[in-house]
């Protein structure tokens, strides 16, 4: 359902919750946030374990629904939609990365990342076509016949962003997806993210505990505590601010 909206908005929300009861007991994982996410932005939560981010972020990718309140993602109001609805809302819309890449064992990369286009009933060929873009796109022609279990942490998670981009969404949404990697990896992983956001102009919420991750990449910072935002900060590097200093000096960031 496309409903009006701004089309600079990416993501839009009111008073959003999502309450889990757990017996006697109400876990307020989201407790009313209302946020704007402009197109293009690169935003980056941060909050303590258990303070809703994840919790947040399945709620925009239409993986999980409000327990009240509104969220809009490029106009699609996600309350409001079918279950085919939001079906096809996540395989055209959002991408989604994991911390543990969440790729299927018994497919090689080839398959996995193509997959989602199976979903979407595109024929073999062009198929084909766009997973090896994808799979060139972060590296990894030379590893199309690999299984997942085959290959390094890093090359797992440049598949899963292959995977995620396929569909050329509009969304890129990553939960900690640095979380499983060492330091070096876990930096190329974030150059790749950060290519998206330029260069595909696709707007990136990522999760992340790593503060020093979220400065050197983000143009945003949203701090969660308790399934609250107490934090919003703009910082200088937003994709059109950004120079190509960042690469010119290029030291391990990490939290290690
Ligand atoms: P974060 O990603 O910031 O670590 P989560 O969003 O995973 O936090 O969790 C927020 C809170 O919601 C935690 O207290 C967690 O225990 C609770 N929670 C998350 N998912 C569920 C669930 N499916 N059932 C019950 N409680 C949940
Ligand atoms: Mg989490």
């Amino acid at each position: 359902m496309e409903i009006s909206g701004s089309p600079s908005l990416a993501v839009h929300s009111e008073n959003l919750c999502r309450h889990y009861r757990m017996g006697e007991s109400l876990v307020c994982a989201v407790d009313g946030i209302s946020v704007d996410i402009a197109a293009r932005e690169f935003v980056a939560l941060l909050g303590a374990s258990g303070s809703g981010k994840s919790s947040l972020l399945n709620l925009v990718a239409g993986l999980d629904r409000p327990t009240s309140g509104s969220v809009i993602v490029h106009g699609n109001d996600l309350a409001a939609l079918s279950r085919e609805q939001l079906a096809k809302y996540r395989l055209h819309t959002v991408g989604m990365v994991f911390q543990s890449f969440n790729l299927i064992p018994s497919m090689s990369l080839f398959e996995n990342v193509e997959l989602p286009l199976r979903f979407a009933e595109v024929d073999r060929r062009q198929r084909s076509e766009l997973a090896r873009q994808s799979l060139e796109r972060v590296g990894l022609s030379r590893r199309l016949t690999h299984r997942p279990m085959e290959l390094s942490g890093g090359e797992q998670q440049r598949a899963s962003l292959a995977r995620a981009l396929i569909n050329r969404p509009k969304l890129l949404l990553a939960d900690e997806p640095t979380g499983n990697l060492d330091s070096r990896t876990g930096t190329e992983i974030m150059e790749l993210i950060r290519s998206f956001n330029e260069t595909l102009g696709m707007t990136v919420v990522m999760v992340t505990h790593e503060q020093a991750l979220a400065e050197k990449y983000a143009g945003r910072m949203l701090q969660l505590a308790d399934g609250k935002i107490v934090g919003d900060v703009r910082m200088g590097n937003s994709a059109s601010v950004r120079t190509s200093s960042a690469q010119a000096s290029s030291p391990q960031r990490g939290s290690t």
